[in-house]
């Protein structure tokens, strides 16, 4: 048996992975309607398709979206008692970076055998790392710390995923004496914009199971995200001369005003956690004429989501009786659900994660995000894909910062599942044979 570890090389070549890939802005950008919303993002996924190529994938590809896809093929000898039964196993990751903060010149700082304490940051010191604000860094004493200069956000999010998928396919290539089933990697854009499985051919991927590593803390898997609705709210009123207006004037400002003054304050963003929902409005613009409001539904349950949107319809027909005359319309759109749904109809994929996660000596701890991933739009396009941890901390700041023992341990996760898998398989019905063909 292979011992599932990455050595003191592995880990080496996993850094330099990580510093090579955070040095190449590929920032995503929420106002662009093109795929990739931004070309830059195809600079990173040109180099991970071609060093894909170099660790074995001979399919690997870069598509007009800039996705990357590659397979490292099944090695189970002919006789293995999982041999045709084991079914393709998708690992995801994203290239793209958030747009709220610099990402472009962004220069790592590598820290080895972290002693504790605060970290200031060479570029800017008044970019402070506090180990009060962070309990996270008490955990990871004597790791290697990789964080920005202080002037840009490092792009952990999701390069770590990335650097650890790159790895465990760099361990496999080594280590032809592991057995597994078909892998599939993808590598996704525009993730942070929302738009990251926008052009994913579920079919031709041809996985029948996912993870995305796209998480923070070691150990942490994450089953559930947000059901997530938008509501526009659009309010008209009538304009006249405010000299001679009396009794005739309908002020859709003032409307506007009205509807936010009753939004209920225990269901707000800033004022909820863990498994409340909340109705956020983020964006209103108009005049006196027209005003439109567009609003945030989430909510872990869709009951709790309709209650909430309930709640503002509720509003909008109080407030309209208050103002003769006013039209107000609510229009609600469905962003995504909550892949809780879909994993609980075949929850062996969470449960294999969490057994991957003990033979690491550690304890699972399950996780609900408060926001989605690409893996909860896949779990609904018929593609389960539970989030692994990949350890990077203050996701989108420039104080974001990973500890690439947590990245290792990611790695090695992931090789684990890949073990679980065959085990689980064997004894089994033959599966049908992945595609593996990328386009
Ligand atoms: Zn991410």
């Amino acid at each position: 048996m292979t011992a599932i570890a990455l050595d003191a090389n592995d880990r080496k070549q996993m850094l330099a992975r990580f510093v090579r890939y955070v040095q190449v802005d590929t920032q995503s950008d929420e106002n662009s309607t093109a795929s990739p919303s931004t070309e830059k993002q195809k600079n990173l996924a040109r180099v991970l398709a071609e060093e894909l190529k170099q660790l074995g994938c001979r399919d690997a590809v870069m598509d007009d979206w800039g996705y990357v896809y590659a397979t490292v093929p099944a090695n189970l000898p002919k006789g293995h008692a999982a041999e045709g039964k084991v079914p393709a196993i998708g690992l995801i990751a994203h290239v793209d970076t958030y747009h709220g903060t610099l990402g472009a010149g962004v220069k790592p700082q590598v820290i080895e055998a972290y002693q504790g304490g605060d970290i200031v940051l060479p570029g800017d010191a008044r970019q402070v790392l506090r180990a009060a604000d962070n309990p996270n860094l008490a955990r990871c004493k004597g790791h290697t710390l990789i964080t920005s200069d202080g002037t840009t956000l490092l792009g952990a999010d999701d390069k770590a995923g990335v650097a650890e998928i790159m790895t465990a396919v760099a361990w496999l290539a080594k280590h032809p004496e592991f057995h597994h089933g078909p892998v599939r990697v993808a590598f996704t854009t525009d993730e942070e914009v929302g738009r990251g499985t926008e052009h994913f051919d579920v079919a031709s991927f041809g996985a029948q199971y996912a993870y995305t590593l796209d998480g923070s803390d070691l150990a942490e898997i994450e089953d559930e995200t947000f059901c997530a609705d938008s509501a526009l709210v659009v309010v008209e009123g009538h304009d006249v001369h405010p000299g001679y207006a009396k009794g005739k004037l309908v002020n859709a400002v003032r409307v506007a005003g009205a509807i936010v003054e009753r939004l209920p304050r225990e269901f707000l963003p800033e004022s909820t956690d863990q498994r409340q929902p909340y109705l956020h409005p983020y964006d209103v613009r108009g005049d006196v004429t027209r005003v439109e409001m567009k609003f945030l539904v989430r909510a872990f349950t869709e009951e709790e989501l309709h209650q909430r949107e309930e709640s503002l319809r509720a509003i909008v027909r109080e407030v309209e009786g208050l103002f003769p005359g006013v039209r107000v319309t609510v229009q609600v759109k469905e962003s995504y659900r909550n892949m809780a749904y879909k994993i609980a109809q075949d929850p062996k994929v969470l449960e294999y994660a969490f057994e991957a996660v003990r033979r690491l000596g550690l304890e699972p701890v399950r996780r609900a995000i408060r926001g989605g991933t690409d893996g909860a739009r896949l779990s609904f396009m018929g593609l389960l894909t539970p989030n692994i941890w990949a350890g990077g901390q203050s996701f989108h700041s420039v104080q974001e910062w990973v500890s690439l023992e947590w990245m290792a341990k990611a790695a090695e996760v992931t090789l684990h599942l890949l073990a679980v898998w065959v085990e689980h398989s064997e004894g089994q019905g033959r599966t049908q044979k992945a595609t593996g063909t990328a386009r």
